[in-house]
């Protein structure tokens, strides 16, 4: 008890029942002079949170809150919650304050007769401004108050027998934080208040020590200095050690944005890898994403002015240099993961040796794991490899006695055998090689887990692939709760793009998905392929981050070292490239064979992309690229797409189409996951009269169009509404591009000089798509269907997907199967499948759209 405080208590004439009442009221105003000083404390956390909640606002009213990722929407929320209830407090305190006020005299002394009063008249008292009076009392107050040097006392003259309430005593408790003499309901309420402000100021605290601890931190100074002193460098270093992440943040920190006028560029083979690695350095750089740090992928560019740290894909900064041939924004870029050897990145590394000859100023930095780095060199050059040294712990390989015949099969059993046996925590990861073997093991082990109940320890399951949405991927960061154990389903994006912690334990099937030229389509198809020696390695090492970690091969020893390639192939050597020479020859690359690259492809496959653009008349017969090949280059997608909307627009015989094809075009973009469960279930709401996968996708769009782009609407029918959403934009922006190009109009004026259109108009979308993609039609022959192709190839059996509306048609419906098909993509599961499918009943129509290839039989 404080000295005043008793001496009050002996001059109180009423005794020892006022006395008491007394005490009550002294421990009041202890108690709010208190929660003013803490709230103080808060109020400067709180104003920080209220303008990144203010910045964060913004983006909800520009993107709406559906098209945030989850982990953003539960940032607003936290956010909000914790903002409101400050304000809930102050308010509250506000009115404890306000009738404090009231118990005090003129001279400030408290009087206790006042009190009664004020509690009498509560109700009116209440109906007066309270603000205006507080703030006059607030001001009166502070004029009076001193400081004493060397305490915190603060005395108000006049008022020597309340200045206990700030005394030393009252002092320490602060500081400590101390809450005993808090009343229960309001300590709860006031702790948890301040401890969840303390954790969201401590995250970014920590962030900020974390990336401290990171390896390239260490030579921070002597990176800078490399940078500085070559235009060229080449960084090698572990997976996980920072390069991705700190690198470009240290450029920043070095003024390299020149104060923001200027950008750092750093590319990602893969979308996923972008977006994720972006939000995760707006984090640390405790900004919101697509304002300084952005990412930019394809129909999907999250930047703004502000952007000074872009992460982009490979593909994109490609298209960039269409229209800024010298980058001239940028003061430096990264390609990043450049051992990936993807095609796009091989062919920057090709046009920026030339571009760098222009601009002095630019610096050119490339990341990449130890395989490939001196070669990297020797291209630029001889230019520097700056190493660095990771750690890495040991890891023990374990490889099968035999090969396995169903890698999947045993990679779920490996699963559970190290479920069950192994101790916690340690994490595992599985590779597999795509979203649809992933999705399924996912089923397969979530169906064991279930029977297994709890007879083991819980699992969490996290897929990571390309496809999945954005809100879906932050999970696989999230740090295991005890006594649980995550397993991480992935594609080889986790070989070297993402660092995962966490990871004990490394399955690995040695299978990837690549891209491959197959002469007997003469197209290239996504094929699922042995991994090269480098590439398992790499993946072995993701066991060994946090600890000395297990990595279970799902192949014999003697397979490793007798079977599998020592590298793998660069995808510039297997896959075709029309589109990318198409790309070549717009920027005014002419000479193909000159142009510097990593590994030259043969002249036979370049001969083979000049020949396929030139039947799809993207250059002329002397091979000069045509006003359509132009077009097909402006476009954000795939030349053969473009094709078919120009086709759609201005081409004799599908005119007037163009908008019915721009649907179906943006939803092919996004087929992957469109549906919720089963295509069949969710389609079989729609499909009556559609023949096609094709109309299917467009009366799945319009019909949602019609309803108002509703959620209801997807709910009902089964389809997601988020992709949805991404298609619409993936529409819009191609509408636009269709709109500068001057298609639109065309398009609109024949359109409006047709009476009756609906007669002929799958017919002409038919049309547009067979003029866009006349290598991905197959004939029915005895056998089935069999590709056709280009005339030099011998074809290849193939068969309809199960989950298109064609099996339906010709099983169910009894209708007779077309002679032709045309199919968008070709799998490799079980069997070939073909998917998205197009029927094609008359020969005719090939022969008219492309007679280069479907010659009229004599
Ligand atoms: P590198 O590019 O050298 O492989 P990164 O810069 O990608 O390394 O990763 C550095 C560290 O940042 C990793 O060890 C990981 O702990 C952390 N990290 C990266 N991305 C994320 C993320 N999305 N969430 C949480 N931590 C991450
Ligand atoms: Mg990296």
């Amino acid at each position: 008890k404080s000295k005043a405080s008793v001496e009050d208590s002996k001059n109180a004439s009423n005794g020892i029942d006022e006395t008491d009442k007394k005490e009550d009221d002294m421990n009041d105003l202890r108690l709010y002079a208190r929660q003013r000083y803490l709230g103080q404390r808060e109020k400067k956390k709180v104003e920080a949170l209220r303008q990144e909640l203010r910045l964060l606002e913004e983006d909800v009213n520009k993107y709406g809150w559906d098209n945030l990722t989850q982990k953003e929407r539960d940032d607003v929320s936290l956010k909000r919650e914790l903002v409101e209830l400050f304000d809930k407090k102050e308010a509250d305190f506000d009115e404890g304050y306000q009738l404090q006020e009231d118990y005090v005299d003129e001279k400030g002394k408290f009087d206790v007769s006042r009190k009664r009063r004020v509690l009498n008249n509560r109700d009116s008292y209440f109906k007066e401004s309270k603000a205006t009076r507080q703030q006059a009392w607030e001001e009166k107050q502070l004029q009076k108050a001193v400081k004493e040097d060397g305490t915190d006392e603060i005395m108000v003259p006049n008022s020597e027998k309340y200045d206990f309430v700030f005394d030393n005593d009252a002092a320490i408790d602060f500081t400590e934080e101390d809450d005993e003499i808090l009343p229960e309901k309001d300590a709860e309420y006031d702790t948890h208040l301040s401890e969840r402000l303390d954790a969201e100021q401590n995250r970014t605290k920590s962030i900020q020590e974390m990336r401290k601890l990171l390896p390239v931190f260490q030579y921070r100074e002597e990176l800078l200095q490399a940078i500085k002193d070559n235009q060229i460098l080449i960084v090698v270093g572990e997976t996980g050690s920072g390069k991705t992440t700190q690198l470009p943040q240290y450029l920043v920190e070095e003024g390299y944005t020149n104060s923001g006028k200027l950008q750092i560029a750093v590319t990602q083979p893969r979308r996923v890898a972008a977006t994720s690695v972006a939000a995760r350095v707006a984090e640390e750089m405790d900004v919101c994403i697509g304002k300084e740090v952005g990412y930019s992928i394809r129909f999907e560019d999250k930047t703004s002015e502000k952007t000074v740290l872009k992460y982009m894909t490979d593909g994109m900064l490609l298209r960039e240099i269409l229209t800024d041939p010298e980058l001239k924004r940028y003061s430096c870029i990264m390609i990043d993961e450049a051992h990936e050897r993807t095609l796009a990145t091989d062919i920057l590394l090709g046009l920026l040796k030339d571009i760098l000859v222009h601009r002095k100023d630019l610096k050119l930095l490339i990341s990449s794991a130890t395989m490939n780095a001196t070669k990297f060199s020797r291209f630029f050059g001889g230019c520097p490899i700056f190493n660095v040294p990771g750690r890495r712990y040991p890891v023990d390989i374990h490889y099968t006695l035999q090969p396995e015949a169903n890698y999947l099969h045993a990679a779920i059993s490996t699963i559970f055998q190290i479920h069950t046996s192994q101790e916690l925590p340690g994490d595992v990861l599985v590779f597999l090689t795509g979203q649809e073997e992933i999705e399924s093991a996912r089923d397969k082990i979530e169906e064991i887990a279930n029977k297994l109940g709890s007879g083991i320890p819980q699992m969490i399951i996290a897929p990571i692939y390309a496809n999945l949405p954005q809100e879906q991927q932050d999970q696989i960061f999230v740090q295991t709760p005890p006594n649980c154990r995550k397993i991480v389903l992935a594609t080889n994006i986790a070989e070297t793009s993402l660092t995962i912690d966490g990871i004990k334990f490394v399955i690995d099937p040695g299978y990837v998905k690549e891209n491959s030229f197959v002469p007997a389509t003469g197209m290239s198809q996504l094929l699922t392929v042995p991994c090269s020696r480098a590439s398992v390695d790499q993946r072995a090492g993701r066991a060994g981050r946090v600890g000395p970690g297990k990595c279970y091969r799902l192949f014999t020893k003697w397979s490793y070292y007798n079977e599998l390639e020592m590298m793998p192939k660069p995808e510039i050597v297997r896959t075709n490239l029309a589109n990318t020479v198409l790309l070549l020859l717009s920027l005014g690359i002419s000479d193909l064979i000159k142009f510097p690259m990593l590994d030259k492809p043969s002249i036979a496959s370049l001969t083979n992309s000049l020949e396929d653009l030139y039947l799809m008349g993207a250059l002329n017969s002397k091979g000069k690229i045509t006003r359509l090949g132009r077009i097909m280059c402006e476009f954000p997608c795939e030349p053969q797409f473009a094709k078919v909307l120009h086709s759609a627009a201005t081409h004799e015989q599908c005119k007037g189409t163009l908008e019915e094809c721009t649907d179906i075009v943006a939803m092919l973009h996004e087929t992957a996951s469109l549906f919720v469960g089963r295509s069949k279930d969710a389609s079989s709401h729609i499909v009556g009269e559609v023949d096609s996968d094709h109309l299917l996708y467009l009366q799945i769009y319009q019909e949602w169009k019609n309803s108002n782009y509703s959620r209801a609407w997807c709910q009902d029918h089964k389809v997601q509404y988020k992709t949805l959403c991404r298609v619409r934009n993936i529409r819009n922006q191609l509408w636009k591009c269709a709109e500068q190009m001057g298609l639109v109009v065309m398009n609109e004026t024949y359109r409006r000089k047709q009476v009756d259109f609906t007669q002929e108009i799958n017919t002409r979308i038919s049309k547009s798509f067979i003029s866009g993609f006349p290598m991905n039609i197959a004939q029915l022959g005895t056998t089935g269907y069999r590709t056709t192709g280009k005339k030099s190839s011998s074809g290849l059996n193939v068969h309809i997907h199960p989950s298109s509306v064609l099996i339906e048609q010709t099983r169910e419906n009894a209708k007779k199967p077309s002679k032709y098909v045309l199919y968008q993509r070709l799998m490799l599961t079980s069997k070939e499948f073909m998917r998205d499918c197009l029927p094609i009943y008359t020969e005719s129509w090939l022969i008219e759209m492309v007679p280069q290839i479907f010659k009229k039989p004599n």
